[in-house]
């Protein structure tokens, strides 16, 4: 068993922050909130710089890392992100026993739970918490980091979850980072813009799949995916709204016939045959086999 973790009240608190934080921004937390840090017995703790990498806080009586960065930019954050792959953590360049190294190892060695920030985008951060370190290769410098299940009151030792438990919450921590990487991919490619309406009220405007996520051709990849504000969004995925191969606006016939408020007249009816709004770059617009895929399915729900 690994020895006691003298931190873990404080990484208890970190972890809950972080989880809280991770739900009230729909996953993707701005660097801004992250900096206000949290707290811990009446005093503010800080997440750590996001610049440094591997963060301890001053306040820690033990050896182990509370919380490790991994940002937008970083050359080796590919890494995490091939299917099947785990997430690696590399260790600072230098000494293997320089301060952060010495942190990042002691986090295996106590294997104690932290909290990771993935940066996806400039000043936005995935969070995922509790993360273990569950191995340590000083050969490759690399760690290897696996999330667990949150821990209600936690205990030294024991605390990484069984190997069946990491490895589902490994595949659901990169089913979100793909998917926060596709809202962003998506946001930017239509300039957060609704790709019918044009609105470009960010609370509004969501990155909308074309062919359903949960089928093998859904991927979250930008030629899969359109900027759709709420209504429009729903009344896609509803079929009441399609949008044909060349990107024309279809609305169902049962509610072109019908009489209503400005909504419906201005905001469903007033598209029915206008084109959408396409991305710039013509590598972000969307499939053309996945559009008519879409829209044959709307046409049966129309009939
Ligand atoms: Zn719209």
């Amino acid at each position: 068993m690994a020895p006691a973790d003298p931190d873990l009240p404080l990484r208890q608190a970190a972890v809950e922050t972080a989880r809280r934080l991770a739900r009230d921004y729909d996953d993707l937390v701005p660097l801004e909130r992250l900096r206000e840090g949290f707290w811990f017995d009446g005093e503010r703790i800080s997440f750590g710089s996001f610049q440094r990498g591997i963060h301890r806080a001053r306040i820690q009586r033990g050896p182990a890392a509370l919380t490790l960065v991994t940002s937008f930019k970083d050359p080796y954050a590919d890494t995490f992100d091939q299917v099947g792959a785990l997430f690696t953590y590399a260790y600072r360049a230098g000494p293997i026993d320089q301060p952060d190294n010495r942190a990042l190892r002691a986090a295996y060695e106590l294997q104690t739970p932290l909290v990771y920030f993935r940066g996806l985008a400039p000043s936005q951060y995935l969070v995922v918490a509790p993360m273990f370190v569950t191995r340590d290769d000083p050969a490759a410098r690399t760690v290897m980091l696996e999330p667990g299940l949150p821990i209600q009151d936690m205990q030294p030792g024991g605390l990484v979850s069984a190997p069946d438990v990491r490895a589902y919450a490994t595949t659901e921590a990169r089913v979100r980072l793909h998917q926060q990487r596709f809202k962003l991919e998506v946001m930017r490619a239509y300039r957060h813009r609704c790709a019918i309406c044009a609105l470009r009220e960010r609370t509004l405007v969501q990155a909308a799949h074309i062919v359903p996520d949960i089928e093998p051709e859904g991927i979250a990849a930008v030629v899969n995916g359109l900027a759709l504000c709420a209504i429009h969004h729903l009344a896609f995925d509803r079929n009441v709204l399609g949008i044909d191969p060349d990107g024309v606006v279809h609305i169902a016939r049962r509610l072109l016939d019908e009489t209503d408020g400005p909504m419906l007249r201005t905001g469903l009816q007033g598209f029915h045959g206008a084109p959408i709004a396409l991305p710039r770059r013509p590598e972000d617009r969307p499939d053309r086999a996945r559009l008519e895929a879409r829209f044959e399915r709307f046409e049966r729900a129309v009939a």
